[in-house]
Order: C-alpha cells, then sequence, then structure tokens
C-alpha cells in the first residue's frame, strides 16, 4: 500500500477530486485567458478545509503533514486540473511558513527536528494578521526573492532595508513573483546589512504601503491562470514587527523551507506526468490510423510503457524522499535529486503525450497542450535543475 493510501488520505483524495471537479473544471480555460484565478476560489477552497492542508489547527490550518499536501497537489492536476492552479491557489504554501515556523508552530511537517521554534522569535501577532486570514481564503500572499539581477544566487540578495527607529526603509525590486498582481501581502527577502553581503531578514509587506508599487502583469509560456509580476519598492516603511523572525535569519529560513516547495514542484511534475500518460493513452485506444487503433502498435504500447514507467518511478521516490522529510531527516540532497528525476520524467512524458496526440495535440483545445506548456517551470522554478545538480554535488563530496 502506497504512503499516501490510507482511509483517511483516500477521503482527502475524493475531497479534493470533487472540488477540481465542481469549482475548477467548469472554469480553468476562462481563468487561463483571464490570467488570474478569481479571489473566490479561496474561499471555496477553505472552506472545505483544503487550502489549509499541511498548516497546524493553531495556526487556522486544516492539520495534516507534508504527505497531505503532495496528495492533495497530485490530485488536483490528475483531476484535470494543473500545475499553474496549484501555483495560483497555494501560493500561500511557500508565502506563509516561515512565518508560522517563528512563532512555533509547524507546517508540513517539515521543520520537525531541524528549526524547532525557540530559535526564531515566536510571533503570534504575524499568524493572526497575515496567516490565519490567509487559509481562511480572505487574503493572498506572495513570497519575493527572486530579483532583476539574478535569482539562483539568493545571498546576492541587493533589495535593501535600513532600520530606521521602529521601522525598515525597503528599496529595491522583485521579479517573477507568483500571485504578486494579486497578493494583498508579500513576504520579502530583503538584505539588512550591505547588499550581497548575504546577511538576509525576511519582512511581510502590505500591498497599500506608500513606495510598495505593483509593475507589469508579466506574460509567459504556461501558467497563465497564475498572475506573476514584477515588484518595486522605494522607501517604504515597514514596522520591524512585520520581521519573521531575528535579523539576519532569512537565508536560513528561505533554504530551510525551500524543501517543501522543491517537493511540490517535484509532485506537480510527477502528476502531470501521470496525468499525460492517462490522457494519451485513452487518446491511442480511441485513435484509429491505418485501420487499427494506435494502442494496438507495439511501438506506441512500448512508448505508452515507458512514459507510465518513468512516472511512476519519480511518484515512488519523491513519496519516499518526502516521508523522510516529514520524518525530519536531514535529506536536502535527495530533495534536490527528487525535483530532478520527477521534473526530468515530466519532460520526457509530455513532449512524447503531445507526440502521440498528433496535430489535435498542439492545439489549445488539447489538455496536454497546456500540461506541455505548463511542465516547462518546473524545472526552473524553486531552484533550477543545474542548481539541484549543485546541491547534488556538494552532497557527494564534490
Ligand atoms: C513563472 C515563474 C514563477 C516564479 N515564482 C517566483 C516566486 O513566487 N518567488 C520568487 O522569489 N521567484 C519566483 N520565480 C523565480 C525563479 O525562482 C527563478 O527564475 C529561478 O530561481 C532562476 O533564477 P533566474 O531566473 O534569475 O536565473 P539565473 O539565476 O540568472 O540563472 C540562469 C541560468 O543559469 C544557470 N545557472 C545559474 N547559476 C549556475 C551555476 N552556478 N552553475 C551552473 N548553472 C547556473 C541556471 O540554472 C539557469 O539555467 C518564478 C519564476 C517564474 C518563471
Amino acid at each position: 500500500m502506497s504512503i499516501v493510501d490510507t482511509p483517511e488520505r483516500r477521503q482527502l483524495r475524493e475531497l479534493t477530486r470533487s472540488f477540481v471537479t465542481r469549482e475548477v473544471l467548469p472554469h480553468l480555460a476562462d481563468w487561463e485567458r483571464a490570467g488570474e484565478v478569481p479571489r473566490e476560489l479561496h474561499a471555496t477552497a477553505a472552506k472545505i478545509g483544503l487550502l489549509g492542508i499541511g498548516f497546524p489547527e493553531s495556526v487556522g490550518g486544516s492539520g495534516g503533514d507534508l504527505l497531505d499536501s503532495i496528495l492533495v497537489t497530485e490530485e488536483i492536476i490528475r483531476s484535470g486540473g494543473s500545475s499553474g492552479l496549484i501555483a495560483a491557489l497555494f501560493t500561500h504554501g511557500i508565502a506563509l511558513p516561515h512565518m508560522v515556523a517563528a512563532a512555533g508552530g509547524q507546517s508540513g511537517g517539515l521543520l520537525r527536528g531541524r528549526l524547532g521554534g525557540g530559535q526564531l522569535r515566536g510571533d503570534d501577532d504575524l499568524v493572526d494578521r497575515y496567516v490565519r486570514p490567509t487559509l481562511a481564503g480572505t487574503m493572498i500572499g506572495a513570497l519575493a526573492i527572486t530579483e532583476p539581477d539574478g535569482g539562483s544566487d539568493v545571498a546576492a540578495i541587493r533589495t535593501t532595508a535600513r532600520r530606521d527607529g521602529d521601522h525598515y526603509v525597503v528599496n529595491g525590486s522583485k521579479t517573477y513573483i507568483t500571485s504578486g498582481v494579486r497578493a494583498d501581502f508579500v513576504t520579502t527577502a530583503v538584505c539588512t546589512d550591505f547588499p550581497g553581503s548575504g546577511e538576509l531578514s525576511l519582512l511581510v509587506i502590505d500591498k497599500a504601503t506608500p513606495g510598495f508599487t505593483v509593475g507589469r502583469r508579466l506574460e509567459k509560456l504556461g501558467w497563465h491562470c497564475s498572475d506573476t509580476a514584477e515588484l518595486s519598492f522605494v522607501d517604504v516603511r515597514v514596522p520591524v514587527t512585520n520581521r519573521i523572525g531575528e535579523e539576519n535569519t532569512g537565508f536560513l529560513a528561505i533554504m530551510q523551507h525551500f524543501a517543501a516547495e522543491r517537493l511540490s514542484l517535484a509532485t506537480q511534475a510527477y502528476a502531470t506526468a501521470q496525468r499525460c500518460v492517462e490522457l494519451a493513452t485513452r487518446w491511442c485506444r480511441d485513435r484509429a490510423t491505418f485501420g487499427r487503433p494506435l494502442a494496438s502498435r507495439q511501438l506506441v504500447r512500448h512508448r505508452l510503457a515507458e512514459m507510465h514507467t518513468r512516472a511512476e518511478a519519480a511518484r515512488a521516490y519523491v513519496h519516499e524522499v518526502a516521508a523522510r522529510v516529514a520524518a525530519g531527516e536531514p535529506v536536502v540532497t535527495e530533495v534536490a535529486m527528487a525535483k530532478n528525476v520527477a521534473v526530468a520524467a515530466c519532460d520526457q512524458v509530455v513532449d512524447q503525450a503531445l507526440q502521440l496526440h498528433g496535430g489535435f495535440g498542439y492545439l489549445r483545445d488539447a489538455e496536454v497542450e497546456r500540461h506541455y506548456r505548463d511542465a516547462r517551470i518546473l524545472g526552473i522554478g524553486g531552484g533550477t535543475t543545474e542548481i539541484m545538480n549543485e546541491i547534488i554535488a556538494k552532497g557527494m563530496g564534490l
């Protein structure tokens, strides 16, 4: 039995599937055209407890651990949703965990045995002002790390926060920020020493703060239902009480929470591959060429068999690594390998699934076309494939 195949998790899978069928599938094409998902979707997902999965009840979440979050992600895509939808609706999965940890809580089981609440300032105020309303679906948050000068080198962040009494004065810019257009607040990585020093802190910045402007809505290859923005900060005064944890603990917090983001992206990758295997299999059964169904040809059957094998192997490895993370094991290298394995499987499977669909696969009407475009970000976001290889090489002692 799979680790995500318990009776409780089967119920969660059912809940997720019915949410996607009722609330998402009839509208997804419209949201792709609109470039964003409606705010009401957050409230609807919150009402049935889906938005809060992986966050403790003590901060307004629904409970559950990292494996429950993975199950929800997997099921959304396998029910016909998309990784773009997950990026848009579950941005809080990257925007909130630092606050929850700083208040002494845990999200997704990720921090167990590794950070401990005591190292950072317990801050229930941030939980009340941002975490609870977001998990209730009435606020939207984003996480801003990447800057126009580069994203892979997190320590090189140049957005500065200079202390001035009870405030920080923030100057700089961020780019490629998921949900940045719609977000009410942004968990922002800033440099609290000289630019490039690597001394980072995390500040929660309200969109309404003077000097904070949301720039262009960025147009993208895929993830069309997920809004992506440039952000600018000019002399933005942020209360010191909006700092997450102690000053200069931001780099460590960012690195620790990358594990959850990377496993989520790995899940999106293998689930997209699984969905594309299903779509291609259905298509090859129904489509006949030269008087026979495609699926009757050995070449096609073997291709589908290989696609299925790659998707299932990636899923098994991601689950194994996720279980180890949830148990508190320090598996930074394995998380990087899981992301690369799942992304490689996804890249190959979506490409072959589209090919098997022939000309129809290239049309906007084909679901596989959307997955093909959406999949390309998975090896870039949350740390690129090359950066994962750097981590793996370090883990090998190279
Ligand atoms: C749709 C989308 C959504 C995003 N959402 C967010 C978000 O919500 N918040 C956020 O902060 N960021 C977000 N990002 C940014 C994303 O995390 C970065 O794009 C990513 O980390 C890579 O950074 P970069 O684009 O600056 O590339 P760069 O760091 O400039 O890298 C360019 C290329 O060089 C390679 N490279 C870099 N360094 C090395 C090295 N040492 N050795 C070998 N190769 C190297 C990289 O792998 C890459 O191929 C998003 C991006 C996109 C496209």
